[in-house]
């Protein structure tokens, strides 16, 4: 929240840290069975080592992890052509009995890989077709909105919405655990180490006047995001849906065998054919 402390600032384990990790373990077959106990306990000492030193220098506990957890890389034949060699990353901490490694993706070359992609995103377009086929209404809606079908992208496109979306998701993750890792230092003790209050506020009637005003935007905040949510409950959509959930339906499975449904599913085939024509057209007049 303050200015003070950015949250883009490039963090780099010093050499240190990494002669450390270097230091541990090597991870060999019979690792666990070769160390007595306190051989062990050492090994333990030193990771305990490892997260402290990562903690000093302001390294995401969740970062030391992977580079402990997962540092035994290893050459593998890719699974598909069973050709190419593939280096992959294997966890090899503390494992139970019988468990030493685990694979966490499979072995592929990029170009197994990419024909994997590729496949399941044919499969993919397939299954939006036949969904297509079964409910219209998406596809004029698509038109309605003026958006291509997600089935028409290209691999290109859909490859290029794929990295975006991931590249999307991985920045709230790292936002998520990096105010986990830097919880806001006591407002105090930020006064005496730097002579300002986290606000830039020289003295302490000037920072809870700060904290007064950000209690006010904070609720004003909250009750716009009621008002929102409000509001969104009544777009039409919503209102049809809640109409048709209220009616309910009195159809009994023996005589939907024969073919007849209940009284007011009987009008909803008229309203549901009547929407659809409604969207057909709408449709037809766009593109
Ligand atoms: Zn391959
Ligand atoms: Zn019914």
């Amino acid at each position: 929240m303050s200015p003070t402390e950015s949250k883009e600032q490039p963090r780099q384990p010093s050499k240190q840290l990494l002669d450390a990790i270097a230091n541990l373990r090597k991870f060999d077959e019979d690792f666990y069975l070769n160390l007595t106990e306190e051989q062990q306990q050492i090994e333990y000492d030193k990771e305990d080592k490892i997260y402290g030193l990562g903690k000093k220098e302001g390294l995401p506990y969740e970062y030391i992890q992977d580079l402990l957890d997962i540092h035994h890389m290893v050459e593998i034949a890719c699974q598909d052509c069973k050709q190419k060699q593939v280096s992959i990353r294997l966890q090899c901490n503390e494992p139970e009995d019988g468990v030493k490694e685990i694979m966490h993706e499979i072995p592929l070359c990029s170009e197994c890989k990419e024909k994997r992609d590729h496949d399941e995103w044919k499969e993919e377009n397939e299954r939006l077709r036949n969904k297509e086929t079964k409910n219209p209404i998406i596809g004029y809606c698509d038109k309605i909105r003026n958006e291509i079908p997600e089935a028409d992208l290209t691999w290109q496109q859909y490859q290029e919405r794929d990295a975006a979306m991931k590249e999307a998701v991985g920045l709230v993750s790292r936002k998520i655990s990096d105010a986990l890792d830097n919880q806001p230092e006591d407002p105090e003790r930020v006064y005496k180490r730097t002579g300002k209050y986290p606000d830039g506020s020289k003295n302490k009637t000037q920072w809870l006047k700060h904290l007064k005003n950000m209690r006010r935007l904070e609720k004003q905040q909250k009750l716009e995001a009621k008002t929102d949510v409000a509001l969104r409950s009544k777009t039409p959509i919503r209102i049809l849906e809640n109409t048709i959930m209220e009616i309910g339906c009195r159809c009994q499975v023996e005589d939907m065998r024969q073919g007849v449904f209940c009284d007011t599913c009987r009008l909803l085939v008229h309203v549901h054919k009547y929407m659809l024509d409604l969207f057909k057209e709408a449709a037809k007049t766009r593109r």
